[in-house]
């Protein structure tokens, strides 16, 4: 069955299931216990962590291994707010996935909140952050400095880019701290830079690693960094008992996707790219959600021309497609996407987005036949909407 709701989550890659089972079988004790079974444990979570340290290009001892990217935001707040200075502010993009969102509202007041300005495509414009990097401290509202940026490289509803290293570098140039939220980055566009950029916060399940299993790399000065309280794993950043296998499993993904899979971004382009354009001739009411800029190679959002979108996602599951509205985390919540609601989307366009994505397995025929499948669905949806108004 076609699957196109990797954003959500992604199926367990061979290798990393296979990673998961030796390590199971063979390495599955606690790496913290006293004999020499266990230090074997613990050398193999130092390589593991020293590979996964290669493909990002930082030092291992700046990774903290954890349960994935909502678990390390939450802690990267926490940590802010008890180490920022009192009256500095911190500057969010609003298109950030809800566990940045919910994590800043939760633990700064709305003073010491700012939220950027971004273009009608979804990008944060920098030159604003820049002025306001600059100058936070001067601003005509006499607010506070602007002492930590949190910019995602990915988004999870429309796949626009972000132009993180930019903005990572405008944070250092004014010595201000940067989050960049990689989880949807990672595993599809390659992850060289972001052992440098600052605070990053990733999740295995999003691309081809288990679920429950992420990391935060954290930046040359984090002192007093501690997201758990307990033992002193992770060299006491984050408290309880490592899983190995978990770990084991996310390092085989993502160097599978680092050495064999990010090569083929061109060509993964090119299949998205056509399916946008047959789907342009057929359905000619449709639009795409960041038009114009840049975007993953897997993700595709588009309004169509008409029904809400939960009556698309449950026709085209029939078909045999999974697609989604948005954020799997948003489903259930009241109201459009906040991401659409500040791109500039009207809450009766927002209610008609559908989330296409794909994943490394999904070939150019599923792209073909998911158009067709579109244009049928539309077809389906048509009638039975005249059919309402004749019988109305
Ligand atoms: N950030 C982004 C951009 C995401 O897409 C997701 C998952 O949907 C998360 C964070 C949360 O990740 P996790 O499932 O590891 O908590």
């Amino acid at each position: 069955m076609p699957y196109f709701d990797h954003n959500a989550t992604t199926p367990l890659s061979p290798c990393a299931r296979e990673a998961w089972l030796r390590a199971a079988d063979e390495a599955w004790q606690n790496p913290s216990s006293p004999y020499r079974d266990a230090a074997r444990v613990r050398a193999r979570l130092d390589q593991a962590r020293e590979q996964l340290a290669q493909l990002l290009g930082c030092p291992a001892e700046r990774l903290v291994f954890n349960s994935g990217a909502t678990e390390g935001t939450n802690a990267l707040f926490a940590h802010w707010a008890r180490t920022l200075p009192s009256g500095s502010r911190v500057a969010v993009n609003p298109t950030e996935h809800p566990c940045v969102i919910e994590a800043a509202r939760h633990y700064f007041p709305p003073e010491r909140l700012v939220w950027l300005e971004i273009d009608g495509r979804g990008v944060v414009k920098t030159g604003p952050l820049e002025a306001l990097l600059a100058d936070g401290s001067t601003s005509s509202l006499q607010a506070g400095p602007i002492s930590a940026v949190s910019v995602m490289a990915a988004n999870n509803e429309t796949g626009v880019l972000q132009p993180w290293r930019e903005i990572a570098a405008l944070c250092r140039r004014h010595r201000a701290a940067y989050h960049g939220d990689a989880a949807q980055w990672l595993g599809k566009l390659p992850a060289s830079g972001f052992g440098e950029a600052g605070w990053i916060t990733a999740s295995a399940h999003k691309f081809g690693g288990p679920k429950g299993t992420g990391f935060l790399v954290l930046p040359a000065q984090a002192e007093g960094f501690r997201s758990q309280r307990g033992g002193e794993q992770e060299r006491g950043h984050r408290a309880g008992t490592e899983d190995y296998p978990a770990i084991a499993a996310m390092v085989a993904a993502l160097a599978e996707a680092e050495t064999a899979k990010v090569l083929h971004e061109t060509e993964r382009l090119r299949w998205r790219d056509a399916f946008l354009a047959q789907l342009r001739t057929v359905l000619p009411g449709v639009r795409v959600v960041g038009d114009g800029t840049e975007r993953l190679w897997n993700t595709v959002s588009l309004v169509m021309p008409l029904a809400e979108n939960h009556r698309w996602v449950a026709r085209l599951d029939k078909r045999g497609f999974q697609v989604s509205t948005g954020s799997a985390c948003a489903t259930g919540r009241e109201g459009p996407s906040h991401v659409l609601a500040a791109m500039g989307f009207a809450p009766a366009e927002a209610k008609r987005v559908l989330r296409l994505s794909a994943g490394w397995e999904t070939t150019e025929d599923d792209w073909r036949q998911l158009a067709l499948a579109l244009v049928e669905t539309e077809a389906e949806l048509r009638a039975s909407a005249s059919s309402d108004v004749v019988q109305a």
